[in-house]
């Protein structure tokens, strides 16, 4: 197996003899924060990974122009996205009794989905069953970290001890004090840009240069702040000044790519698990990799009960194998995660490993998307065009339901993503006429176009969860996941608040409206699936302790985003590396006591 690209190292063999530290499965954000903590303490770590290692700037070919591409970026023929509607006229699993050779999810209906086809899964061969959802997954080093969006936020305590605050649900076992060393952390090594707005309940990083606001959205910040809300740059995981200790990095220099199509950047600016975390933990000796292992079960010692590593199944030659381990780090992502626990079943474990409390695949919640506005800045129709997307995100409005006010409806709240400004394919939305007094009106329109959309917190309920279809499997024979879940009424009724306080932000502003979408989008959409193995002080309600340690086996954690214990309405992927890195600092000074 050779690692491709410049400077990096060759991986060293696995050595399937050995007893290793630590093996961690699945090489996305937590497994290659695991990686990196755990390397960097001394300990001796197997990688484990379903996907391949794909020669990622050769997919991603950030700097191709539209018509350098055969097909300006279009898939070829046999490839199919799936539609909206076709998450809720089929049903799972999606690919079923279709005639495309290759069946991807939606994202690919985004810019340049060419570059992408190769990182997302084909739901031919990885199907699932139950409740419709739209599950988007990357199967290959670095997981759904190649073609992120970047927001990279922190959780506050109004998301920590949410239950304090309104009652609903459970209070998580830490507090911001207990993860805000961490996210620092996490700010440093990887870079993250953006600007201070002394927020409380939406905590600022340590930034790097922010992204500038483009005209539209100056005026829509000022009009905001001026209702006691904020917009500010996009908090994007990406290093704008440049991180001297990482050499597989390069500074943004803002070609805004990673904006134009699903995601992804070929120098790396925006970061991403390989050239963040896993190539330097490559760099110390300690880390050992092995891509095409797709993991089916946890091993159990049938003396003490705990894990004694894990068998998988090259996902090219279909034979199993098993590897040893002293710590078993699942990360293979919140659903993959629960699959694998529940795939554990053993004598000491009839329920699935960790799962004595029945509550691996429950409490499952997210972020719920759809609502959103569009409009005109009719003071920038017709003048000169700007350079607006060269930069790797646009804006975000913070949340401000329910943090000093108690909204009658419903709990908890959500945030904005939004951009505007000229950029390489004009947006037409409302551009008038037909012909050449169309190209003009488009021409004209390009740089006063604006839109946002919302992300609102999924309450965890224990009736929403997941568990193992009884007949369907994969392509490699292991059983699927069957999902049970739908948004509940305080989702439903938070929607509609999402479409009328956008509408009433635009009014405010002065900006023109174009269209108000009231549209719920399939339940799955914001791919921050999280909390099935949640964390908690009670083994019989919770999976996991603080440190994301099993309560029942004290040599299996759990670092993704299976543990949170709410969704908060910020996106996920800051906090699930900050909780991983100070989980594998605890585990590593366990280890060394001889405690796992
Ligand atoms: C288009 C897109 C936009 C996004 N935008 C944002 C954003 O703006 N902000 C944000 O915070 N988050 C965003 N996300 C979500 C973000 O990517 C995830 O939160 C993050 O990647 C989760 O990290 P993870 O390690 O848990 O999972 P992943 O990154 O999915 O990694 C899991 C890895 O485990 C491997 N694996 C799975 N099963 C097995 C197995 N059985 N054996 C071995 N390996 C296995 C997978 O192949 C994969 O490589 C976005 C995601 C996508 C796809
Ligand atoms: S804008 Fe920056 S982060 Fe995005 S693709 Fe370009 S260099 Fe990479």
């Amino acid at each position: 197996m050779k690692v491709i690209g410049l400077f990096r190292r060759d991986p060293a063999e696995v050595d399937l003899a050995r007893t290793y530290d630590a093996v961690i499965i699945g090489s996305g954000a937590a497994g290659g924060m695991a990686s990196h903590v755990l390397t960097s303490r001394g300990m001796k770590v197997l990688l484990l990974e379903a996907g391949k290692k794909l020669n990622i700037e050769e997919e991603l070919k950030s700097t191709e122009w539209p018509y350098d591409h055969p097909r300006r970026g279009a898939m070829p023929p046999g490839y199919h996205a799936l539609g909206y509607n076709e998450y809720s006229i089929r049903h799972p699993p999606y690919a079923q009794n279709t005639n495309y050779k290759h069946v991807l999810s939606y994202v690919q209906n985004w810019g340049g989905p060419d570059y992408s086809k190769n990182i997302v899964v084909d739901e031919k061969d990885h199907p699932y069953t139950g409740t419709d959802y739209a599950w988007v997954r990357a199967r290959l080093l670095g997981g759904k970290t190649n073609i992120w969006g970047r927001l990279a936020l922190r959780l506050s305590d109004l998301d920590f001890k949410a239950k304090s605050h309104d009652g609903y649900g459970e209070d998580w076992p830490i507090s911001y004090k207990d993860i805000a060393p961490y996210y620092d952390k996490v700010d440093l090594y990887l870079g993250i840009s953006g600007h201070k707005e002394n927020l409380p309940h939406l905590p600022d990083s340590i930034f790097q240069r922010p992204v500038k606001l483009t005209a539209g959205e100056i005026k829509l910040r000022e009009s905001l702040t001026k209702m006691d809300r904020c917009l500010t740059p996009y908090r994007a995981g990406v290093t704008t000044d440049g991180l001297k200790h990482n050499k597989y990095r390069k500074q943004c220099y803002g070609r805004g790519a990673c904006d134009r199509r699903v995601g992804g950047c070929d120098i790396h600016a925006a970061f991403d698990s390989p050239t963040g975390l896993i190539y330097p933990a490559m760099d110390t000796g300690n880390l050992t990799l092995r891509t095409n292992s797709v993991v089916n079960e946890v091993l159990v010692d049938n003396n003490t009960g705990k894990a004694r590593g894990v068998s998988f199944i090259d996902s090219e030659t279909g034979k199993t194998y098993e590897a040893k381990a002293k710590v078993v780090i699942l990360a293979a992502s919140t659903l993959e995660s629960a699959r694998l626990m529940l795939l554990s079943k053993s004598r000491q474990h009839p329920n699935g490993i960790g799962n004595s409390s029945g509550h691996v695949g429950h409490n499952f919640c997210e972020h719920i998307m759809g609502p959103g506005v569009s409009g005109i800045v009719k003071d920038l129709v017709g003048k000169p065009r700007t350079l607006d997307d060269g930069r790797p995100g646009s804006f975000y409005v913070a949340r401000f339901r329910n943090v000093k006010d108690k909204h009658p409806n419903f709990i908890r709240g959500y945030g904005f993503e939004g951009g505007s400004g000229t950029r390489i394919y004009p947006e037409s939305t409302g551009a008038p006429g037909f012909g050449a007094q169309y190209k003009k009106a488009v021409r004209d329109y390009a740089g006063a176009v604006i839109g946002m959309g919302a992300f609102g917190e999924v309450l965890p309920r224990y009736e929403n969860y997941m568990d193992l279809d009884p007949e369907l499997k994969d392509k490699w024979g292991i059983p699927v996941l069957r999902f049970h879940y739908k948004f509940g009424d305080n989702e439903k009724k938070m929607a509609a608040d999402m479409a009328e306080t956008a509408k009433e932000m635009f009014e405010q502003a002065g900006i023109e409206i174009v269209d108000v979408d009231t549209r719920i989008l399939t339940e799955g959409w914001s791919i921050h699936e999280l909390g099935t193995a949640r964390m908690g002080t009670d083994p019989k309600t919770s999976v996991l302790t603080q440190f994301q340690q099993s309560h029942d086996v004290k040599n299996l954690f759990v670092v993704d985003g299976s543990s949170h214990v709410s969704a908060s309405c910020q996106n996920p992927t800051w906090t699930i590396m900050a909780l991983c890195w100070r989980s594998c600092d605890h585990l590593a000074d366990q280890f060394k006591k001889g405690n796992l």
